[in-house]
């Protein structure tokens, strides 16, 4: 059988993957992208802090640094082109000590050196007028106003999404097992699917190293996982923060945080511990005592009762301690993107950028499209119905009555909301990945109300048995059979 070629092929559809996929869509390139999971975001990208760093956490002179604060400079114009939720809350780091504010002022000097913008060391009076719920004992804070939060799954979908619409052909489930060279083409297969391409962009994440001994290469640094995990609060919690919190970092890195989230959330954590397996994102008893401990210093009462669920992701930590995007020393057209732990979310539209560089360094010819769709999907319509106004509101149930009916009372989500999710250019398949698109199931009852409802969409617009329905992955059936 033929093997379908392209021009460029994207290991990996986390955010690094899909900044490059929305990139490529603008030109006449024909680009597939590989993705190991059922869904876009199945690495690192789906499980983090969401927050848009303001870039004074990186040495200075590292691509880190250059692209966090680059990438944060931009996320505000690509969010709104692509009706993303993306709010500039600004961030505070805090200080306790003396010594904290000696370490604040080192901070600041760096982010300036890095070229953040508008950075101030505030006194605890300011610090307790912005925000009211943090410890009396905190002393300092810096201030970085360009600080934002986006929910870090629904950009990547919106950036696919995008790419989709505008021609990018994405296949899931195909986890690159084995790449082959022959000087002009890289045939990159999993088990007997086969494409291949004339450039390839490894953007697996946690996997880029193993991408990268595919062709024989060994990246030089090794990628440790770090597992982070979280408390996520109740909206009613949401005055905890207006602002993310941070303590002033210590050698074991940026401490716990506090958050408000895009969707009206409050999050709270991560540690960083190191796992032995890349893919470990269980929750443990232990991490979640450390993560309270590591809260309480910031708001003394802070209400971790009021956590609704809990979750951990992996971080793709280079020995280095800088990203890697470079072409392959050894392979021609074969482009890295490694070792992209935090600030990897925040980076992303720089990422974005310098990657289209080198493809373009590498000899890809890149034409517009007279054709190119700049929205999220052909016709614009993403908009949940909690988001709409009510004139849209109003337009939504009389084009499609089912706007009317709503399934996840928690988050006000419709059955026309789920049924676009089902037919969006990158459908969503099994219950998480409509949980994601709209929110069904994000809310105080975790999905209890409106899993069976969603289960039953599912089953009707696929045409399969609702025992076909999966949870997330293509083994995590939900039912088994009827009991009566
Ligand atoms: C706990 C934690 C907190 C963080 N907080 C922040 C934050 O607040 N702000 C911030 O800017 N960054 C943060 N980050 C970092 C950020 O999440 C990452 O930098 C970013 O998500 C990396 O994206 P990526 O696309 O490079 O990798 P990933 O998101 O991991 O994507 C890689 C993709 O490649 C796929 N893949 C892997 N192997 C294969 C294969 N063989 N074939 C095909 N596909 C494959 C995976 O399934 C995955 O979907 C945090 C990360 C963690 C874990």
């Amino acid at each position: 059988m033929a093997i379908t070629a392209y021009d460029v092929v994207i290991i990996g559809a986390g955010i690094s993957g899909a900044i490059t996929a929305y990139n490529l869509a603008k030109y006449n390139t024909k680009v597939a992208v590989l993705e190991a999971g059922i869904d876009v975001a199945s690495g690192s990208t789906r499980a983090n802090s969401a927050i848009v760093h303001a870039g004074y956490d990186a040495k200075e002179g590292t691509l880190k640094a250059q692209l966090n604060v680059r990438g944060c400079a931009l996320m505000e114009e690509l969010t709104s082109t692509l009706g993303v939720h993306y709010s500039r809350c600004g961030s505070l780091v805090i200080g306790f000590t003396e010594s904290d504010l000696e370490h604040l002022k080192l901070l600041k000097a760096r982010g300036e050196a890095n070229g953040v913008p508008d950075l101030e060391i505030i006194d605890e009076q300011r610090l307790h007028e912005l925000e009211p719920r943090v410890s009396k004992n905190a002393k300092y804070a810096l201030l970085a106003p360009s600080a934002g939060i986006v929910c870090p799954y629904d950009l990547a979908y919106a950036l696919c999404e995008n790419a989709a619409t505008n021609g990018v052909k994405f296949y899931f489930e195909f986890k690159v097992s084995k790449i082959d060279y022959d000087g002009e083409y890289y045939t990159v297969s999993c088990g007997k699917k086969k494409v291949k391409a004339k450039y390839v962009v490894n953007a697996a994440g946690l996997f880029v190293d193993e991408i990268a001994g595919m062709v024989g290469e060994k990246l030089p640094f090794d990628i440790i996982p770090r597992r982070g995990e979280y408390m996520l609060l109740d909206k009613a919690e949401i005055g905890t923060a207006s602002h993310t919190l941070f303590v002033t970092p210590s050698e074991k890195g940026k401490g716990i945080l506090i958050s408000p989230t895009v969707d009206g959330n409050v999050i709270v954590g991560p540690n960083a511990n190191v796992v032995e397996s890349k893919v470990d994102t269980s929750v443990t008893e232990e991490g979640l005592e450390e993560i309270a401990e590591g809260a309480k210093v910031i708001v003394d009462d802070i209400k971790l009762d009021a956590t609704i669920t809990t979750f951990a992701g992996v971080r793709a930590t280079p020995t280095s301690g800088d990203f890697y995007i470079q072409e392959s020393e050894k392979f021609k057209n074969f482009i890295h993107v490694a070792g992209i732990e935090s600030p990897g979310l925040a980076s992303a539209p720089a990422i974005g950028e310098y990657v289209l560089d080198i493809l373009k360094k590498c000899g890809l010819t890149l034409l517009e499209k007279s054709e190119y769709i700049s929205t999220r999907t052909k016709n614009g319509n993403c908009k949940l119905f909690y988001e709409m106004t009510e004139e849209e509101r109003i337009n939504a149930i009389s084009n499609d009555p089912r706007y009317a009916k709503v399934i996840c009372r928690c988050e006000m989500v419709t059955e026309g909301d789920v049924i676009n999710a089902l037919r969006r250019p990158i459908p969503a398949k099994t219950i998480d990945m409509v949980k994601r698109r709209t929110r069904a199931g994000m809310g105080r009852c975790q999905g209890n109300y409106c899993r069976s409802k969603i289960a039953e969409l599912i089953a009707e617009e696929f045409d399969i048995p609702l025992s076909e329905v999966k949870k997330f992955t293509s083994n995590s059936n939900i039912l088994y059979g009827k009991t009566k």
